[in-house]
């Protein structure tokens, strides 16, 4: 087992004109938020965890009492949840009863037990208010049977999104890959999926300050792997005039050209959410970047042909296949051992990173349709990767290749020939 627990805080910003959502974790402590990130999990932790496996610290159920003069321990004294990993000085990876991952440090926990445990999971109506008691006044909630919407906007855009999340997003989700294709048995998710819905672009840009310590910039929305949830603002007040969209006009909004980038963004982060919370990808694992962003962009494109927005997975991504027609033209040899070998190129920012997001989308597109029983177990492959173990690139090649081939050049062909006839 580990050490102890150190935390980097790690973003990813799709900038190049199209800075639209980012997937976030962020350790939210009182340690210093670090921008940059270089090893989110840890290599030092990865290695000791290695050099002990195995360790039977799964479903530890216990009750922490954090130390009273530790600033976390105003706002929760009591933690209640599973130890994942506990390290040798008592430092731990920690799933709380609400979903949400902490790293706590051992000088923050005061004692622990494991009795007077209820269920494993807190019921949908206290995590709503739990919910509540985190944000700033003015919020109210709307759920769904799987999500708990915290919106301070109109309630008919949050019953919106209810809809589009619930009633949409997530059965198509576990439609799509419990298809003949794939066969994968996705799971119910064990806590409930929430989304915070601030009224305007100011609070929500207070929140993330708040949260990541940094400003938003580009940022739009994001899903924070480890409070699990899913955070963005109403939209609908960057069309018109600042002003929101009042119920009887939302279908009107959803007319206009301009949400096309709203609807993407929200079904973006919502899927980045359900990959983690069905059993397609662990919190914490290696799961390469451009796996995850491109099943995300896979499944965002909007149709607003259609009353909630959105149609369903795998349309064509006209900007991102603009792009990387583009980038064909002048794309190195080695493009794909770059893409898999490291999350760099979808960190770099600018031109390159848009390059490296379009990739990521057209290789998702090409394998589910060309490639679908290899890239079932690819997935399955990666989905059992150990939480904090950070792959070298040469393991996330050879992963790679042992589903797709040996050959990466001949396989650069058939991807290449295949984005050409994609319209
Ligand atoms: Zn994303």
């Amino acid at each position: 087992m580990p050490n102890s627990f150190s935390a980097q805080a790690r973003t990813i910003d799709n900038t190049a004109g199209r800075p639209i959502h980012s997937q976030v974790l962020s350790i939210p402590f009182d340690k210093p938020m670090q921008s940059q990130f270089q090893t989110l999990l840890i290599l030092a932790i990865a290695f000791l965890w290695q050099a002990c496996l195995p360790v039977a610290t799964l479903a530890d159920r216990v009750q922490l009492r954090q130390q009273a003069s530790g600033p976390a321990a105003k706002a929760a004294p009591v933690l209640e949840g599973e130890i994942l990993i506990e390290a040798d000085d008592g430092g731990m990876l920690f799933l709380q009863n609400d979903g949400q991952l902490k790293i706590l440090q051992p000088p923050a926990i005061a004692s622990k037990t494991n009795e007077d445990l209820r269920s494993a999971a807190l019921p949908q109506k206290d995590f709503g208010q739990q919910l509540l008691a985190e944000l700033p006044n003015g919020f109210q909630i709307h759920t769904t049977r799987h999500y708990v919407i915290a919106y301070e906007t109109d309630r008919s855009y949050a019953k919106w999104i209810g809809n589009l999340y619930e009633g949409k997003l997530k059965k198509s989700f576990q439609r799509f890959w419990k298809n003949r294709k794939f066969r994968i048995k996705t799971q119910e998710p064990d806590f409930p999926l929430a989304a915070i819905i601030f009224s305007n672009r100011q609070s929500y840009s207070a929140w993330v300050q708040r949260e990541l310590g940094k400003p938003p910039e580009d940022m739009v929305a994001y899903y924070n792997l480890m409070t699990n949830r899913v955070a963005m603002y109403d939209m609908t007040a960057d069309q018109g005039n600042g002003q929101h969209a009042p119920k009887r006009d939302l279908d009107l909004v959803l007319r206009d050209p301009r949400s096309v980038r709203m609807v993407s963004t929200i079904i973006h982060e919502g899927t980045h959410q359900l990959m983690f919370n069905t059993g397609l990808q662990t919190r914490l694992a290696d799961t390469p970047y451009w796996l995850n962003e491109g099943i995300a962009m896979f499944f965002e494109t909007p149709d607003l042909q259609k009353k909630q927005g959105w149609r369903g997975p795998g349309q064509t991504n006209f900007e991102r296949l603009g792009d990387i027609l583009r980038y064909a033209r002048h794309r190195p040899i080695d493009s794909i051992e770059t893409l898999i070998a490291t999350d760099r190129r979808l960190q770099s920012g600018g031109e390159e990173s848009a390059w490296a997001y379009a990739e990521s989308w057209a290789m998702v597109h090409f394998l589910i349709n060309r490639k679908p029983a290899a890239f079932t177990r690819y997935l399955t492959h990666l989905a059992e990767k150990k939480r904090l173990v950070a792959d070298e690139p040469e393991t996330r090649i050879a992963d790679f290749k042992k589903f797709f081939g040996e050959d990466l050049s001949q396989l650069d062909t058939e991807f290449l020939g295949y984005v050409k006839e994609l319209k």
